[in-house]
Parts: structure tokens; sequence; C-alpha cells
């Protein structure tokens, strides 16, 4: 099949935990509709979407991969994630590309953390949601009891759309043509009935209908309210699969095929037109006449093409002819090769339509989260921020070699334009690069990429903690500047007054001087002076945040008055103010959420109480784990991954994400002041 129309596309996000069997799915998938011809496996190292050295060797996905089959006329897109909560920010930064996240839970582990999570991230996005629960074929499972927790957990709009039969050799349609079969669990009437139930729900004319002719309604009636059911979030399917011995993967496909939304049917993603408080929400429609705009999702760099920007095309048509700007660049560049991409190989095609997921090699300036259009009209597009995980976790690295700063800059840079949840950092104050990343695991595999792909060799070190520095009241500031030095002499004046601001407010400045008492071509100059305190501290040598310096008065004089002489009268009196106004030093915490055994929940609160955490609440997974949400201060948890591995038998994991600044502890003020020396006087 060439392209068509975006009637018959499909484009699925397999998502969940880690383990769950995502990429089996997505093999077995590939493999059930003859586009490759035997199922790899993970233990092999042979599936299509795990393909990444690392990925083999570590036998779990790492990044998103995408592949696509053909059926009965339809063509799926899949988009396979990692699972661990350090890989997410990569899960959760290609959903503007898909209509349906379809959630893989394990049978054997039941809900874990990434199962939550997504499917909180994918309803907040409005995506269509189902639930796959694979892993049917193992034994001593309880799927009547997960099914529960699900509907406890997602609310009652989970509903199966099979069950398990024969003891999981196989399922159980209970939607298109419900068997007399015997389910594992629950029966196919009752399960028929529920589901038919909720989707008339949301169409009274066929509700009415349905009561009046009782349960007789066809699947093709029934289409379009099943549709507008996932659309407004008022129906999550369920649906059995064992990746492994394939039973259920026939019905799947028949569920992505005729039940999931094609792009015509999915809530259009949120695209904004316009610049800051004037951007306005726009609804893109997959009409391939109109103007091309397509939105980068993933940015991939391929051993043999180079980088590769992946987009999803949302409205119009793109070609190997076409022109594409990248946001509101004035040159476009030319596509030449548009790529569809199966795992690591990529096709070449003649276009690509709305709906449609594709490529382009070789664009240096594409980058994650671009949108690319061919229409100056189209200018000042953007998709609406898709809030990912904060990178918190951080490591200072330099060159193990002098000379090759540029080297290791560079494969940063190259790093950080693949991994949205990648942050580069310089600590000016401490003289680092900071890399941070989602946690521990994400950042050594940063690391063990720079080693292979880029062949740095690097020291790492834990990062400067970032302190701050504020005040806690009002106070005033009074310096003279008085030189004369033989020739012509320096003369400034400034009185201020220093106001604490709320957290997270930042800087103010105002000028409240009257009548000239300092030139208003001076103002600048006293502002600069205020500023270099700013950046460089005033008690311990961190950055002042959070307050407003209202300069009030001062003198001047018509000869000696001159920049210099108001930026060290500024920044003096600045510090004078600083000084009386009771300072603080400030210090970053982080929100901690660890998942663990139930049994290691003792220990580790206790591990917690002594680095000054706190213990926010704690929720039972099942399969006796247990989610700790707790805040604890930066400065506390360097060897935290550590002390979790020998407290969890290494099976805990933990993710952080930065909550707010609070004041240090008395003694650690202390100590932070004294080892400070003010920088040398520069004037
Ligand atoms: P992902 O991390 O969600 O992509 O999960 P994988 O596809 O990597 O699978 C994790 C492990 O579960 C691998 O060892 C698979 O062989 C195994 N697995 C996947 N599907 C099934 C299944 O249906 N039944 C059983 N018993 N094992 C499975």
């Amino acid at each position: 099949m060439s392209t068509g129309k975006s009637e018959i596309l499909h484009n699925i996000a397999l998502v969940g935990h880690a383990g769950a069997g995502k990429t089996t799915i997505a093999e077995a998938l590939l493999s059930a509709t003859g586009t490759i011809s035997n199922a790899g496996s993970i233990e092999s190292g042979n599936t299509v979407c795990d393909f990444d050295p690392q990925e083999i060797e570590l036998n779990h996905s790492i990044d998103t991969a995408l592949c696509h089959f053909e059926h009965r006329g339809k063509r799926v897109n899949i988009i396979d994630t990692p699972g661990y909560p350090d890989f997410l920010g990569r899960s959760i930064s290609i959903l503007p590309a898909v209509e349906t996240a379809a959630v893989v839970i394990n049978a054997e582990t039941g809900i874990e953390i990434s199962t939550r999570r997504m499917m909180r991230v994918a309803k907040a996005r409005k995506l269509c949601r189902m639930i796959i629960i694979n892993k049917i074929d193992s034994r001593g499972t309880d799927l009547a009891a997960l099914v529960g927790e699900i509907r406890e957990l997602f609310g009652k709009i989970c509903l199966p759309l099979n069950l398990p039969a024969d003891a999981g050799k196989k399922v159980a349609d209970c939607f298109f043509k419900p068997s007399d079969a015997k389910a594992d669990f629950s029966s196919v009437s009752a399960a028929h009935t529920e589901i038919i139930d909720q989707v008339v729900e949301v169409d009274e004319a066929l509700m009415e209908l349905y009561l009046e002719q009782g349960e007789d309604l066809s699947p093709e009636q029934l289409h379009d309210p099943f549709e507008k059911a996932l659309r407004e979030g008022h129906l999550v399917p369920i649906c059995f699969v064992s990746a492994k011995t394939g039973a259920g993967i026939k019905q799947l496909l028949h569920i992505l095929t005729a039940l999931m939304p094609a792009p015509t049917e999915g809530n259009p993603q949120p695209f904004l037109k316009g610049e800051g408080d004037d951007a306005r929400p726009v609804e893109l429609t997959p009409d391939d006449s109109a103007h091309a705009i397509a939105h980068v999702f993933k940015v991939a760099v391929d051993p043999y093409v180079g980088k590769m920007g992946v987009f999803r095309v949302h409205q119009g048509r793109i070609t190997p002819a076409s022109q594409l700007f990248i946001g509101d660049a004035r040159k476009p560049f030319k596509v030449n090769h548009l790529y569809r991409l199966q795992g690591k190989e990529h096709k070449q095609v003649a276009e690509a339509i709305p709906g449609d997921l594709c490529a382009v090699a070789k664009v240096e300036d594409i980058h994650f989260d671009a949108v690319l259009h061919d229409s100056h009209d189209e200018n000042h597009f953007h998709l609406k921020s898709m809030n990912l995980p904060p990178p918190m976790a951080g490591l200072a690295v330099k060159p193990r070699q002098r000379g090759t700063e540029q080297k290791l800059s560079d494969a940063l840079h190259k790093l950080a334009a693949e991994d949205p949840s990648m942050v580069i950092e310089h600590n000016a104050t401490a003289n680092e690069t900071v890399i941070r990343g989602l946690g521990e695991m994400h950042l050594k595999f940063l690391m063990e990429k720079m080693r292979e792909r880029y062949n740095v060799d690097i020291e790492t070190h834990l990062p400067s903690i970032e302190y701050r520095e504020t005040v806690t009241k009002a106070a005033d500031g009074h310096h003279r500047h008085k030189k004369q030095t033989g020739g012509a002499g320096q003369f400034g004046e400034v009185f201020l007054k220093i106001e604490p601001l709320q957290r997270g407010e930042g800087f103010e400045f105002v000028n409240k001087v009257v009548g000239g008492s300092i030139p208003s071509q001076f103002i600048p100059a006293v502002e600069k002076g205020v500023r270099e305190v700013l950046s460089h501290g005033a008690v311990a040598g961190y950055p002042v945040e959070d307050v407003r310096v209202v300069v009030y008065d001062g003198k001047h004089h018509s000869v000696d008055s001159k920049e210099v002489a108001f930026v060290a009268a500024g920044k003096k009196a600045f510090m004078d103010a600083i000084s009386k106004a009771r300072p603080i030093v400030l210090e970053p915490i982080a929100e901690v959420e660890i998942t663990a055994p139930s049994d290691s929940m003792g220990n580790i609160t206790g591990e917690l109480s002594g680095l000054r955490g706190r213990i926010k609440g704690n929720t039972a997974l099942p399969g006796n784990r247990v989610i700790i949400e707790s805040e604890v201060p930066v400065s506390e948890l360097g060897n935290f991954p550590t002390r979790l591995k020998s407290l969890t038998g290494g099976s805990g994991s933990f993710t952080m994400e930065f909550a707010r600044y609070e004041q240090v502890p008395p003694q650690t003020q202390k100590q932070l002041e004294s080892g400070w020396k003010q920088p040398a006087e520069a004037h």
C-alpha cells in the first residue's frame, strides 16, 4: 500500500512500566501481520524496537522506537517506549505523535509506578487510552483481582473488551461477536452489557434505540459513539494478551484497527499560535490540502544517515520536494529524502499525509519540539508545553585530558539534542559543567554514550550544591563613593532600600529617585553595581534571589560623577542593606519518590530522617511494594542511590524533582559563610 487518506492510519504508543512486555508485543504484532518473518525476543537481542547496543546488553528499552505494519487496509504506527522512571521523559515526549496511549500492564507484577504515571499523563494530554494486560500465560496470577485494582485506581471507565479463557491460552471476545465461550473469570455476557452500556451513554439517540431494542446494536452502530467515549475519557478499554504465546494478539490487531481512533477521530493536539500572552489555541484539522504543519517529537542520531528529525504531520502534505521552515526561521530546508522508520531501518517514502510519522535526515537546525511548516503564514506555532519531568539528578563532568574541552562540549550538546530530559548547565559559582537527568541510571547511560559514541574520556564528580542567598526583612543601605587622586575625582552617593520578595519571585529593581539627585543617566550604573552583588553573593558567595531593591536618593557632582563611581556606590550600598536585612542562605529541596519492597519501608524512612528528609505519604502497591513520597535537601542526597540499593537488596528505585528553596540550618550557614572570601575590590 502506498499512502492514502488519514482514515486508514492509527498511531499507538505502547507505554507503561519496564518489563511489562511492550517491545515483545510490538514484535508479536509485526510477526502476526507478516511484516517480519519471525518474532525476535528480548533474550536473543533481536527485536525490531530494542536495537541499541546498550538496550540489548541491558535487556530493556532505553529509547523510544518506531515500527509499523499494515492490516486489512489500515496502517498502524507503533511507538515502543522505555518504562523505567529514569527514561519516562522520553516516553512522555512522544505522546503528541499519537491518538492512543496503550498502557501495558504486566499480569505478574500488576500496577507499577510508571503505569500510574503514564495513565495520568495521557489523560492530562487528552489522549485516548487503552490498557493491555500482558503475560496472561503466566501461572499464579489473579487477573480478576488485577481488573478490580485497575478499576479502583483508574475508575469504572476501565472495562474489558475481551477476557482470558482456557486458562490464559486464548481470549474470549466480549464486544464484536460475544461468544458463549466460558471466560476464566467474570462472564462474557456481563462484560458485553457493561461495555455497551458505557458506550451508549455518550449518544442519546443510540441510547433510546438501545433501550427499545435491547442489546442488538451492531459494532458499526457503536463505532462513532465508541470513538466519542474514548475521546471524552468516558471509556478505557482493557484487553488481554500473551505476547509470548500469541494469545489475544489477533484480537488486539482487530481492536487497534477497528476501534482505536484514526487521526480524524482522536483529540487534536493543543497547538498555540502567537507569542507569550498573545498565544491562542489553534485546532489543526487533518486536511491534506492545507499548509503543511508537523511537530518534531524525536531526534535520533543514526550511524549511517546522521541526525534525524522524526515528526508527525498534523496538517497538509509533505513530499521530498517540500521546502519546510523550522519554527520562525527565515530560510527553508528542502526535504530531499523522506523516511519511514522500522526500528533501526528506514525506508524512503514519496509523501506524508496528516497522521503520518516520518523522518528527515541531516538537517542541522532541527530540534526536539520544533514545528515544521511550509508557509510564513504559519510562523509562531508551537505545541502547548508537555510538562516533562524536570531533570534533577546531576553530575559534574570534565574531560580527563586537557585540550579536549571543545570535544566534550560538542558531544554533550549532541546528546542533549536527542534527549528531552537532559540539561547541560554551567554553574558559574563553582565553574562546573553539570549534566542533569532524571536519575542515576539515566546519567550512567549518558556517560556510557559519551564514551561509546563520541569517544570522550571524562571525569565525573557530584556537582556542587546550588545554594542561594536572600534576606528576611527590609533594610536601608547607603554608600558614598569618593576618590580624589590627583587629576579628575570620582564621586557618587546612593541611598537604597532592600525588601524580601516571595520565594521564586527573583529580582526587581525600582528607581524612585526624584528631582535628579542621581541623574537618570547614572541609574543604570547603580543597577549594574547592584547586579554584581546579585551574581556574586553577599554573605557566602551564592547568587542573591527574591529581593526588591528601591533606589530612592543620592548625590552627584557635576564634574566628578561618572559611571564607575555609581557602580561602586550602588554595589556598596546594596551590600550595606543586605548586611542589615538578616541575610540567610537557601538550599534546594527535592521531591523524592521511592518505590521499594514494603518490608524495607522502616529502614528507608529512618534513612530519610537522617538526611533531614520529610515523609509526605506512602501508597501500597500490589506485589508487596510501596511508594514513599518525601522531600529531602539535595545536599544530603549524594550517597542516596548507593544507600537505597543496600537497604532494598537492589530492588528500590527513586525519582527526584526540584521542589523549592528553603533556609539551611544555622550550622550550615555558619560553615558556608566562614568558607567564603569576598572577591577583590574592582575599583
Ligand atoms: P518492555 O520493557 O515493556 O518492553 O518489556 P519486554 O518486551 O522487554 O519484556 C520483558 C520480559 O518479559 C522479557 O523477558 C520478555 O521475554 C518477557 N515477556 C514479554 N511478554 C511476555 C508474555 O506474554 N509472557 C511471558 N511469560 N513473558 C513475557
